[in-house]
């Protein structure tokens, strides 16, 4: 009876104590558990709610241009010159919110989602040579020195040639946006190991060192009244590093204010 007892006791204790703290134990690790699987989703959900924001931000102001000098257009004419001029603001801040809109489109569009299938080996060298010629072209209108260094052989890697294009556009861009005139803007492609590697190069106006761990961010501009008389709504940069990333490249900066900006994309040469 006595060894009956004392197991009975301890089946007692184990009841009493042992029970409720392999529960708390159990909820404990399924709270925290919990907690890290629902991370990337409520990450994913305060992107997606600060994306929202930003970008209705971004279109409150141009809508209301629009909407302004729309009814006034829409008085009596006193001067018919006064008129024009503000059809005329109304469709150059359409143009830049179909712009922005075009932009948004692109990134939610491609968020993590690109085609691989039917992807074809393409030409880098060839991609660059023809927009170097179209921004070569450019470049007097801004007095703008540009040069581009490509190599005579081909580089070749599989990728959509339209995504890497708009990818090298970005960052031209802006090389050309943010160099003043009797500049100089520079457009690199060589081979690293086993990297393709462009380089967009200027001489321009430069980033403050504050401001470039943010420059890949949606939305960011180093100066907002700067970047908003040169068009620019912050999202230029973000698809490039989407692009590429989505390639299993980097893309990465280099600049000084004042003396101007390298930016530097390197795709692996996969085919
Ligand atoms: P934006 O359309 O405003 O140019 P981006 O995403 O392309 O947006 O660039 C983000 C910010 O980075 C810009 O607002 C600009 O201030 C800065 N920036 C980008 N490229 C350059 C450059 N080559 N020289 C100086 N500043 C640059």
């Amino acid at each position: 009876m006595n060894s009956l007892r004392i197991g009975l006791n301890q089946a007692r204790l184990f009841l009493t104590f042992g029970v409720p703290v392999t529960f708390g134990v159990i909820g404990i690790t399924g709270w925290f558990l919990g907690g890290l699987a629902m991370r990337p989703s409520l990450r994913a959900y305060q992107q997606l709610q600060q994306f929202t924001a930003d970008a209705s931000h971004e279109l409150r102001a141009p809508v209301a241009t629009v909407l302004s000098n729309a009814q006034v257009a829409l008085m009596p004419p006193e001067d018919p010159l006064e008129q024009r001029l503000r059809l005329q603001n109304i469709v150059q801040t359409a143009k830049s919110m179909s712009t922005l809109i075009n932009d948004l489109l692109f990134l939610s569009r491609h968020n993590g989602s690109f085609a691989e299938t039917g992807l074809k080996p393409v030409d880098l060298c060839e991609i660059l040579r023809s927009l170097a010629q179209d921004f070569a072209a450019l470049a007097p209108a801004q007095s703008l020195n540009f040069n581009a260094h490509l190599p005579e052989h081909p580089i070749m890697l599989k990728a959509d040639a339209n995504l890497l294009k708009q990818a090298v556009i970005n960052l031209l861009t802006n090389a050309f946006k943010y160099t003043p005139a009797d500049g100089k803007v520079e457009l690199h492609l060589f081979t690293q190991s086993h990297y393709a590697v462009i380089q967009v190069k200027d001489n321009g106006i430069g980033i403050p060192s504050t401001d470039l761990p943010h420059i890949f961010d949606r939305f960011y501009r180093v100066d907002t009244v700067r970047s908003r008389q040169t068009g620019g709504f912050g999202l230029g940069l973000a698809i490039a590093q989407q692009i590429v990333q989505r390639y299993g490249g980097q893309i990465t900066v280099n600049s000084m204010l004042g003396q101007g900006s390298t930016f530097q994309i390197s795709l692996p040469l996969k085919l």
